[in-house]
């Protein structure tokens, strides 16, 4: 009889997700990606610039949730910026919208949302 094989239980899920803030390498064009986000209640964001800081000054971006946010606080600066985990419940039906701010006010509008 045959010992039962005891399959290891991966938690990939609760690593940071990584919201990359630039230029696309394909349009040229300034932009975020993933729009929207999507994490998990355990799940972090992680904000990556990825302009060279010679293109936008020295301070680097400014992420803003300006109506409501998912998480305690509503503004984070600069690259590497983390989250936390969010303090909302998960809903797939509602997104968050932010704000992208350079010193250069170059300003983007993407979205964020706690799934299930
Ligand atoms: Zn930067």
């Amino acid at each position: 009889m045959a010992t039962p094989v005891k399959v290891p239980t991966f938690r990939t899920y609760n690593a940071p997700l990584y919201v990359l803030v630039g230029l696309d390498p394909i349009t040229g064009q300034i932009g975020v990606s993933p729009d929207p986000f999507w994490i998990h209640p355990d799940e972090e964001v992680v904000w990556i610039c990825t302009l060279p800081h010679a293109q936008h000054g020295k301070d680097c971006f400014t992420i803003e949730f300006k109506d409501k946010s998912p998480f305690k606080n509503h503004v984070f600066h600069g690259h590497g910026s983390r989250s936390e985990k969010p303090i909302v419940s998960p809903d797939i039906n509602k997104v968050y919208a932010y704000s992208v701010t350079w010193p250069s006010q170059v300003t983007l509008d993407p979205q964020g949302g706690v799934k299930p």
